[in-house]
């Protein structure tokens, strides 16, 4: 039982990942306790947001740090940032940037769709997407071409959601924002490594709490002193629709000090034992076949894919297996990138207690109703 069930919601079982339509992640006792306690007192929020900066950028080796409601308002609030490098009477007018550099140059490859569109987030700041190259390929003089005087900076999203071909390397578009005075922004949301980032140059980069963090439903820029002072000066602006509370912030704060203390390989094997009861046990399911994967990026994660077995009479394809995990009670989510091409992922990070055996379970009766 959770509390969802009790007001007649399914029961879900999340083996796709950190995904926003399924609550991202679950925080622990310990995050939970530090978000209930700062709910439970008063605060100048100006102070706390200078002090949570404070101790961000000492967990990601920026110069300061600024929280956010999430990821998606980190690139917006940044963006706007950028564009008005923190001049009050531009802060107050926008989403109106008419007249100001507000052009973010993004590779083509590059503006994704997330769950939401990024170039969206890039307007919300009162920014222009100038988006270069084609989406399979960029090369460095479509970046530098598109330089002009009203650029306001260069973005990178580093996402296993980006065509990771062809496009231009961060080194590289780094060194072309850098050549001509630019800031270079990331989106590094999903990341793991929150100092990689910042080490390498980016003079911001955003990311989610709720995502490896697995924090309160939060977020965090950090970066150059200079344009983080502006980003926080855009809550009197349009930061005031991003409100970030100081039970989320609270939250984000103890999940940066646990993310520190994990076992973060004993995790990883954790995560690998269960992929692999998953792949045994799917795979002894007539019709089906199962083996395990490691994420696409490289990262120490790993996954069951499972396809149709191709010598078996199954009845259903792949896509109907998957609306019939969906469907009922609990309701099963699995990564779907790759159901195009028949084959969907068990994710076992998210999984909790009992779901393993109950996702074989669904699948064993699935297949057997054919
Ligand atoms: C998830 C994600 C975001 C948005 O993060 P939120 O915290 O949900 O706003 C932005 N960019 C990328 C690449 C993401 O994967």
């Amino acid at each position: 039982m959770s509390v969802y069930t009790e007001i007649g919601l399914p029961r879900v079982i999340n083996a796709s990942g950190r995904m926003t339509k399924l609550g991202v992640s679950t925080i622990s006792d310990r995050v939970a306790r530090a978000a209930v306690a700062g709910g439970q007192s008063y605060v100048v929020i100006d102070d706390l947001m200078k002090r949570a900066g404070e101790l961000i950028a000492e967990h990601t080796g920026a110069e300061d740090a600024c929280p956010t409601s999430c990821a998606s308002a980190a690139i917006a609030l940044s963006v706007a940032a950028l564009v008005t490098r923190g001049r009050w009477s531009d802060v107050a007018r926008l989403p109106d940037s008419t007249g100001l550099p507000n052009e973010i140059v993004i590779q083509k490859g590059h503006s994704v769709e997330y769950g939401a569109p990024m170039p969206t987030m890039i307007r919300l700041g009162g920014g222009v997407p100038v988006e270069v190259g084609c989406a399979n390929e960029v090369v460095p003089a479509d970046i530098e071409e598109a330089i002009t005087a009203k650029t306001a900076a260069l973005f990178y999203v580093k996402s296993h959601h980006c065509v990771q071909k062809g496009m231009v390397d961060i080194e590289t578009m780094r060194d072309i924002a850098h050549k001509h005075g630019l800031p270079f922004m990331m989106d590094c949301a999903a990341e793991e490594d929150f100092r990689k980032y910042i080490a390498l140059g980016a003079d911001l980069v955003c990311y989610s709490g709720a995502k490896a963090l697995e924090a309160t439903t939060s977020g965090f820029v950090c970066g150059r002193a200079d344009i983080i002072d502006a980003v926080r000066k855009q809550y009197h602006g349009i930061g005031r629709a991003m409100k970030v509370g100081k039970e989320q912030i609270m939250g984000l704060l103890e999940a940066l000090d646990q993310y520190d203390e994990r076992d973060h390989e004993a995790q990883a094997r954790h995560n690998l034992d269960t992929a692999t009861w998953l792949a045994d046990h799917i795979g002894a399911i007539g019709g089906l076949k199962a083996q395990v994967i490691q994420d696409e990026a490289g990262r120490a994660i790993w996954r069951c894919r499972v396809e149709l077995d191709a010598g078996a009479v199954v009845g259903r394809t792949m896509s109907e297996v998957n609306d019939a995990l969906l469907a009922g009670d609990p309701t099963v989510w699995t990564r779907t990138e790759f159901l195009n091409l028949g084959k969907i992922d068990f994710d076992p990070r998210p999984l909790v207690e009992g779901d393993k055996e109950l996702i074989v379970e669904k699948l064993q009766s699935i297949i057997m109703e054919g």
